[in-house]
């Protein structure tokens, strides 16, 4: 039906696996739209037919999504309603949802997300990692320079980490990870919401161990610890372990601090009081 107004995109989350995690809101909406731009209609058709949703389908995915937006929008600027669902989960996390969000935008098009499930959301609670600060990764990128500098800041990520992974990358990028940051905690979810759900949580070495001999299947998603204090702190230590008084001191003097403070620092990685780091250091 075509007005005045501007149509709006209504993003619609979708199970991840179990047919019943719908929202009402969402079968609603996506018996009430215009159209529903589905990242795989032949996939979405399923749960269309369980819900008795008989509203018309077009495709919106990776290899169309830049000509597709401007279909798109054009549909809605004529006033109709567009519904976006994508193979699973919430559109626009680690799917061309985003482009079409980004071109609404543009576009002057009111977008609404009504949500429901999402992989990330649903490992994390489970994952028994802190679940305070967390930092979502999605796929590790394809391009090599990419992935190390992501990987090298991984090292250093003292947030619970989140990671998608294709059951035929998963030995490779737990490889990765186990060659970049050592044996950290994971907690391996696989086929969540589904009947063969399976929460494991244990280390990069184990897991790998263990997929290296036993075919991934299914889909996945790693939960990964942050950093910990004490790995840190240990890292720290073995630094100037091996350092002469003078040495140490001047590691933390080409840190940039100044010398009162560089002395309290030895002073405190030591465990000596700052006069006799003080004396030491004229060879008192
Ligand atoms: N938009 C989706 C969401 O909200 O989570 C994610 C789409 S992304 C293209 C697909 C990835 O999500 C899979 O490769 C897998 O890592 C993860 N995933 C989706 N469903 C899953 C499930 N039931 N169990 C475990 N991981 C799942």
């Amino acid at each position: 039906m075509a007005s005045d107004q501007t149509g709006t995109l209504y993003l619609c989350a979708t199970p991840i696996g179990n047919m019943s995690d719908v929202t009402l809101r969402v079968i609603e909406t996506l018996k009430s739209v215009d159209l529903i731009a589905a990242e795989d209609t032949r996939n979405s058709i399923r749960i269309l037919n369980a819900y008795e949703i008989g509203t018309p389908m077009t495709s919106y995915h990776e290899h169309n999504k830049y000509d597709k937006a401007e279909y798109l929008i054009g549909v809605m600027r004529t006033g109709r309603n567009v519904a976006l669902i994508t193979d699973a989960g919430t559109p626009a996390i680690s799917d061309p949802g985003e482009v079409l969000v980004r071109e609404c935008q543009r576009a002057g098009i009111p977008v609404t997300s009504l949500p429901g499930p999402c992989a990330c959301i649903t490992a994390l609670t489970l994952s028994g990692l802190p679940t305070r600060r967390f930092t979502f990764e999605g796929f590790l990128p394809y391009d090599k320079k990419e992935k190390a500098e992501v990987l090298a800041d991984l090292r250093t990520e003292h947030r619970t980490v989140v990671l998608y992974e294709a059951p035929h990358h998963l030995v490779r990028t737990l490889k990765e990870l186990f060659d970049a940051l050592g044996d950290r905690r994971v907690t391996i979810c696989r086929e969540l919401t589904k009947k063969f759900e399976t929460v494991t949580p244990t280390t990069l070495g184990e897991a790998l161990d263990y997929y290296e001999g036993n075919e991934p299947r299914g889909e996945f998603v790693l939960v990964l610890e942050g950093r910990s204090l004490e790995e840190m702190k240990a890292e720290e230590r073995s630094r100037w372990e091996s350092m002469t008084l003078n040495e140490h001191l001047d590691m933390y003097l080409s840190d940039g601090l100044d010398k009162k403070e560089a002395r309290k620092k030895v002073a405190a990685d030591r465990g000596m009081s700052r006069r006799d780091v003080y004396n030491a250091l004229l060879g008192k």
